[in-house]
């Protein structure tokens, strides 16, 4: 599919955006388990493995030589450097999905946001917000699992996205996860 052809689709691609700790990815899975029609793109990443992270389901996990030969193949719809870590959306998964006629979710950050809509303007774009910024820190802090430097790098990092979240077509308070989830259910099945 031509950039061009890929612009005209009418795709049902929900790219969903949100700082580290926003509860994206609970609201993500919830989605994805009770509606097998979605498919979810999984990303490409330099980032090793986390507990819990299950290899070609959450991420492919590749090491930097890979990641840049495939950039240099022009294989990525997008990429970016998030975080430390490169990050980047299969085109050839994208292309396939659209042509199938499945709606996508793609979990990507700002950056990778605004490039997708340039490429996809069909695309419906969602950031979910913390309750509030103190709570947002208060609970990015209290993360046992992440070292002090990593957690003020996601600090610096979100700040920045919070002041981006007007650019998407929908914000979702997270607040309460079922609220939060219907919100999300509501935009998704309106949209698609
Ligand atoms: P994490 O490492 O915590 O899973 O993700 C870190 C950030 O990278 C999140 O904001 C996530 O949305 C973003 N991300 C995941 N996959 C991609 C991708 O393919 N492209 C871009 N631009 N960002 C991504």
């Amino acid at each position: 599919m031509s950039d061009r052809e890929l612009s005209k689709s009418n795709s049902g691609l929900f790219i969903i955006s949100s700082v580290a700790g926003g509860g994206k990815s609970t609201l993500i899975s919830l989605l994805l388990k009770r509606h097998e029609d979605l498919l979810f793109s999984v990303s490409c990443t330099t980032r090793p493995p986390r507990p819990g992270d299950v290899p070609g389901h959450s991420y492919h996990f590749l090491t930097v030589d890979d990641f840049k030969s495939r950039i240099d193949r022009d294989e990525f719809i997008e990429w970016a450097e998030v975080h430390g870590n490169y990050y980047g959306t299969s085109k050839l998964f994208i292309e396939n999905a659209i042509q199938s006629g499945h709606a996508i979710l793609m979990d990507i950050d700002v950056q990778g946001a605004k490039i997708v809509k340039g490429k996809l303007p069909t695309a419906t774009t969602i950031f979910i917000l913390p309750p509030s910024e103190e709570i947002w820190i208060d609970r990015l802090r209290s993360r046992a699992t992440d070292s002090q430097e990593v957690i003020e790098r996601r600090i610096r990092n979100g700040k920045v996205e919070l002041s981006q979240s007007d650019w998407f077509d929908y914000q979702i308070v997270n607040d309460n996860l079922e609220t939060a989830y219907g919100d999300l259910e509501k935009i998704v099945y309106s949209e698609k």
